[in-house]
């Protein structure tokens, strides 16, 4: 049986995509193997690559304050990406690359057992729901696909370039718990 652990060692020792190249850390995701929820960005950029640890740049501290409108914490809440390492310039990982790199997130998922899974952005979005979703559409709407349920959500990097977002963000956030009491 995989623990979060085992799964992040793999990651660290991955080279299965050309991602690996220009990596500096891999960033396996964090949380707890007992969280309820689990936030899922696309992928790694700067900040993340330097530290190991997902979104913990501008797009990050605004996630840590979107969470804390509704009195949680990092803590609380397992934050992973579906693409472990950084892409090249922050360009959105080739499908390819996403193809490889997926079967870790479902093995994080698979011990994880959330109640949630909320994705931020689009690319996320895809991975779970059907192509032809658009999110301008339905951000803040919950999905329930083989029994687990979906909230895509537009990403918080969004918000800090589109500032009429930011609203719509934490309007969206303010569902969640409602949203988890009903699953
Ligand atoms: N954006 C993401 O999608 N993931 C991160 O970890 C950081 C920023
Ligand atoms: Fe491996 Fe994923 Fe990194 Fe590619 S992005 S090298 S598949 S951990």
């Amino acid at each position: 049986m995989d623990s979060l652990n085992n799964i992040a060692e793999e990651v660290q020792n991955c080279h299965k995509c050309a991602l690996a190249q220009g990596r500096t850390k891999t960033v396996p995701g964090t949380g707890a193997d007992k969280s309820e929820i689990m936030f899922i960005g696309e992928g790694p950029g700067k900040e993340e690559d330097k530290q190991g640890l997902p979104f913990v740049g501008s797009a990050g501290k605004f996630l840590d304050e979107l969470l804390t409108t509704i009195n949680l914490s990092r803590s609380d809440v397992y934050i992973g990406n579906i693409v472990k390492c950084r892409p090249p310039q922050n360009r959105d990982p080739l499908p390819e690359e996403v193809n490889t790199c997926f079967p870790y997130l479902q093995k994080q998922i698979a011990v994880i057992k959330p109640k949630l899974i909320v994705l931020l952005g689009r690319h996320s979005m895809y991975q779970f729901l059907p192509e032809n979703l658009k999110i301008s559409q339905v951000h803040g709407q919950a999905f329930r696909r083989q029994g687990q349920v979906y909230l895509p959500l537009y990403h918080p990097a969004a918000a800090l370039y589109h500032g009429s977002l930011r609203d719509t963000i934490i309007n969206d956030f303010k569902k969640i718990p409602l949203i988890l009491k009903k699953v």
